[in-house]
């Protein structure tokens, strides 16, 4: 949303949201911090990052756990539901330097997409892919120049899917989130490749 124009910008009505929320502290936007690995369960944890929000500055501080027994390392504590919705809103993390100008942001996009695909040549020439999380599909749409002879499935919340489909940047879409018990036994065993690009950063 632009600011608006005749407004001075402490009446952006996304300002008065923000105050509103953070009058309320930021305790809520993280879980109980864990003690033990969520991986292989060991308790031995260092922490290997502690740090604020670098490229939003929203207030709140984040740490990065490492399990020195298995090597998984992970947010911790991590953000609760709330956290997630406060932490992601107002970013386009799919082109955070975006370009004023439409056609050239998507154009920089669609090169962005495509370097994503030639990075992932070495799966070779797979018959099926689905991609998790995919919007309106930009990747698939990209990937295809990539790999002209895979079918791309698409999985969204949202019914940009849909339109995705319509449009056929994929071939069957799919609506709903992966962790949804149905949606999984559905797709489960289906593909060859599973792409999720800006996913498991706004899943829990
Ligand atoms: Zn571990």
């Amino acid at each position: 949303m632009p600011p608006l124009p005749y407004a001075p910008r402490v009446y952006d009505p996304r300002r008065i949201g923000y105050a509103a929320e953070l009058a309320q502290g930021t305790d809520r936007f993280h879980e109980p911090r864990r003690a033990d690995c969520p991986w292989c369960g060991s308790p031995r944890l260092r922490t290997r990052l502690s740090a604020p929000d670098l490229l939003q500055r929203k207030p709140g501080r984040f740490a990065l756990d490492q399990c020195r027994d298995c090597g998984h390392a992970f947010q911790n504590p991590r953000l609760t539901p709330a956290g997630l919705a406060f932490y992601h809103r107002d970013f386009d993390e799919s082109d955070p330097g975006a370009l004023p100008d439409p056609v050239l942001a998507a154009r920089r996009s669609h090169r962005r997409h495509r370097w994503d695909a030639h990075l992932m040549r070495e799966v070779g020439e797979p018959e099926s892919w689905l991609d998790v999380g995919t919007g309106h599909a930009h990747f698939p749409a990209a990937a295809r120049e990539i790999f002209p002879y895979t079918s791309f499935d698409g999985l969204d919340p949202t019914p940009r899917v849909e339109a995705a489909r319509a449009a056929g940047r994929i071939e069957e879409a799919h609506i709903g989130h992966l962790s949804d018990p149905r949606v999984a036994e559905r797709l489960r065993g289906r593909y060859d490749v599973v792409s999720m690009f800006h996913h498991l950063s706004h899943a829990p």
